[in-house]
């Protein structure tokens, strides 16, 4: 056994990621699968290496410092890098390594056609802005993005035209008009980019899109959350189009401690939480530091958070501290020091659910997942 700094511990499910791309590939056509930020907290290597057995053939990561690691790993498939270029040496690396930047600016456009030669050129994948204001040319820009590409005599190939959806995880009429304009305007870039002879293909949906909207697929899907088990469609009427979709994170701490709190007695910091009743305390070996909020200690008596332990639910009580949280377990018989407790997921009856534990933290799944996965991981 291995004596890692900290108590918490998250286990990755491999298989279930595996299955998790197959039944997206399977609802929604050719998908990349989106591992950035080390692949939502699960880890890049072993993430990718799972897709890539399950059949994915792009990756995408967002910057080109993760595409490095990933082509070291090595991985020989298609990686695209969705934030794109930043200076000549992000673009020399990425084309002398048959890495796919999006490019949403006209000076990334010259910044890779330097780094590239008529002999062979540097590919890279066009990216719109159709109504994210995040990155990308706008859809006005098209005519100057073709202009620009023709003056580069051929050292940029384009092989991919790009954008993404907002509110496709929404539910409501709005979200839905919002997205079906998004897939509009998008429809009319690729068309003209490829009017002009650029015979780029086009990717449009996340996660969300894939599943929801089958008339925005394009040529590749981008599903990222959906491959680590979250439905992102949770919460809306929409919701059983991610059934199926299976937990591939679990996070656990031992119990460190057991003992009595008598009513009446308040417990830890700030002595928010005072026993109403004779109460069992099971102190556990995680912390904000191991990045459980303090945001889910309880406020005053209202609990805000859960764990499983012994197969069954307890509250988190008091403030969650720098290495430790309580759990009142005064229902949960038999609970003793060495005993796993479970902030995520658990292998009882009531696992806590990604979509749970988020909104019991205030935040998405997606942060939930970034956040834990920064603790060492372990693989099944
Ligand atoms: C993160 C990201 C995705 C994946 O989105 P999900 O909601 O996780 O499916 C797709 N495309 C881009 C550009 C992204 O940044």
């Amino acid at each position: 056994m291995t004596i890692d700094y900290n108590y918490i511990q998250v286990v990755v499910d491999t298989a279930a990621l595996a299955g998790n791309f197959r039944l997206m590939q399977a609802a929604g056509g050719n998908c990349m699968a989106v591992v950035k930020s080390d692949a939502y907290g699960h880890g890049l290597y072993e993430a990718a290496a799972a897709f890539a057995r399950a059949g994915a053939d792009t990756m995408a990561v967002g910057t080109v410092g993760e595409a490095l690691k990933l082509r070291a790993m090595p991985y020989d498939g298609r990686i695209v890098v969705l934030l794109g270029v930043a200076s000549p040496e992000e673009c020399q690396a990425a084309h002398a390594q048959g890495i796919v930047p999006f490019v949403g600016r006209f000076e990334q456009l010259r910044m890779m056609a330097a780094a590239a030669s008529p002999h062979a050129p540097a590919a890279v994948a066009l990216k719109f802005d159709t109504g994210m204001a995040r990155l990308g040319f706008t859809e006005a820009q098209v005519p100057e993005v073709v202009e620009t590409l023709r003056g580069l005599e051929g050292r940029v190939r384009p092989v991919l035209a790009a954008s993404h959806l907002a509110v496709a995880d929404e539910a409501g009429e709005d979200a839905e008009a919002f997205t079906l304009a998004q897939g509009a305007a998008f429809g009319r870039i690729v068309a003209a980019l490829r009017e002009a002879g650029f015979p780029v293909r086009g990717t449009l949906a996340n996660s969300a899109g894939t599943l929801a909207y089958p008339g925005l697929r394009f040529d590749m899907q981008r599903p990222g959350i959906a491959l680590y088990g979250a439905n992102p469609l949770h919460g809306t009427d929409k919701a059983a189009l991610g059934a199926g979709l299976r937990p591939t994170m679990r996070v656990g701490a031992p119990v460190l401690q057991v003992h009595a709190l008598a009513k009446g007695t308040p417990i830890h910091y700030g002595r928010t939480f005072v026993a109403k009743r004779d109460m069992t305390v099971a102190i556990i070996g995680a912390g904000y530091a191991d990045c459980v909020s303090r945001g889910l200690s309880s406020a005053g008596q209202r609990i805000r958070a859960w764990c499983e332990v012994r197969g069954l639910r307890a509250p988190l009580v008091g403030r969650v501290c720098m290495q430790m949280s309580a759990l009142d377990v005064t229902d949960v018989p038999g609970v003793s020091a060495g005993d796993l407790a479970y902030i995520l997921g658990g292998e009882g009856d009531t696992p806590i659910a990604a979509e749970e534990l988020a909104a019991w933290w205030g935040t998405i799944t997606y942060e939930a997942f970034c956040l834990l996965g920064m603790n060492p991981r372990t693989y099944v």
